[in-house]
């Protein structure tokens, strides 16, 4: 017995974890294997191509065929190509939600792999996309992965004009960019004071908090996981943010918009208190002082608690001792939008 009783233990305990993977972290598995295998997906780069095609397959895989929209985009004098992605689940409802998150990344820099920003939003979208398979949703669910956000927000604003059509459908946007590593879960609606929406061909814009403050009450049931809004800054009143995601171009449109970030706002950063520091974790400091909640020495200071668009922002700085907190994380984010789209809350 003294020799079974480790080895039952151990059988049992590895297909219950099985389980627990096939249930519940698909996503989370295709996050890891999006980062490390393409971690220089730069947009209208072969490697973003190869990306999007790898996601068209995990999309595949669980039974869904995903709509390619390949285009071109400038970039100075350089014609480059990159695509988007679109799942759609029809729902009791006409009315469409959309869920969406860039899928490139910035260079790989010393190790980035856009692991957060924003492989964790892409593979979200594959976590909500495996809670769905056999539901029928209330709302009719478009889950969007966006090319080149990075060198200027291109998939979205491609996506509003090629789609404009059917944009009268579309009751609101979600977006989702660096959804984990952060300290805090945040969720912003669009700036009070409208975007330069000429940018974007705007023909109207929407500062709505209704799909903000709605899918925060929901927020409410995730047991693991507190989300806010981020306190008022030098820039932005109290859950309010800017126009450097793929939201923007939506708002801009007159869509009610959300944005799902987690970032850390208490924290002293290299600029102020401005979300740009994600988190309080020494390993992202040169030296961290608990009680200033920030930098021991602002002079001496090189991290500033930032993970995205560094180094820093790879599998293997963020796995290890801070996969409890991401893993609760990433999987609070799937649950909460994944139920969020099966009833009528707007
Ligand atoms: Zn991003």
């Amino acid at each position: 017995m003294r020799s079974l009783q480790p080895f039952t233990f151990g059988l049992l305990f590895s297909l219950t974890s099985l389980n627990v993977y096939a249930q519940k972290n698909v996503g989370w598995e295709a996050m890891v294997d999006l980062a490390s295998q393409f971690s220089n997906r730069v947009g209208g780069t072969e490697e973003e191509a190869k990306a999007a095609q790898w996601l068209v397959k995990q999309y595949q895989a669980l039974g869904y065929q995903a709509q390619v929209d390949e285009f071109q985009f400038q970039l100075g004098e350089k014609t480059l190509t990159t695509r988007n992605l679109e799942i759609e689940i029809t729902g009791q409802s006409d009315d469409v939600l959309i869920i969406g998150a860039h899928y490139d990344a910035v260079p790989s820099r010393e190790g980035s792999s856009g692991f957060t920003d924003n492989a964790s939003g892409a593979a979200t979208l594959l976590g909500i996309a495996h809670n769905l398979v056999g539901k029928q949703p209330y709302y009719t669910v478009r889950l969007v992965s966006f090319g080149a956000e990075e060198m200027g927000l291109h998939g979205s604003i491609h996506y509003v004009n090629a789609k404009a059509a059917s944009l009268t459908k579309v009751i609101g946007m979600i977006n989702l960019d660096t959804v984990i590593g952060g300290d805090n879960l945040y969720i912003h609606s669009a700036h009070t004071v409208p975007y330069a929406c000429d940018r974007y061909n705007g023909i109207d814009f929407n500062s709505s908090k209704t799909l903000r403050d709605a899918l925060l009450a929901d927020a409410a049931n995730i047991k693991t996981i507190k989300y806010g809004l981020h306190p008022k800054t030098v820039d932005y009143p109290e859950g309010e943010t800017g126009e450097w995601s793929d939201h923007a171009p939506f708002a801009c449109q007159g869509i009610p918009t959300a944005y799902i970030e987690a970032t850390n706002f208490t924290l002293h950063g290299k600029d102020g208190y401005d979300g740009y520091s994600q988190t309080a974790e020494s390993k992202f400091w040169t030296c961290y002082d608990k009680t200033k909640l920030g930098a021991c020495d602002r002079k001496d200071e090189k991290k500033w608690g930032q993970i995205w668009h560094t180094q820093y922002d790879s599998q293997a700085q963020m796995i290890g001792e801070l996969k409890e907190k991401i893993t609760t994380q990433f999987d609070a984010n799937v649950e909460l939008l994944s139920n969020y789209v099966l009833k009528k809350s707007l």
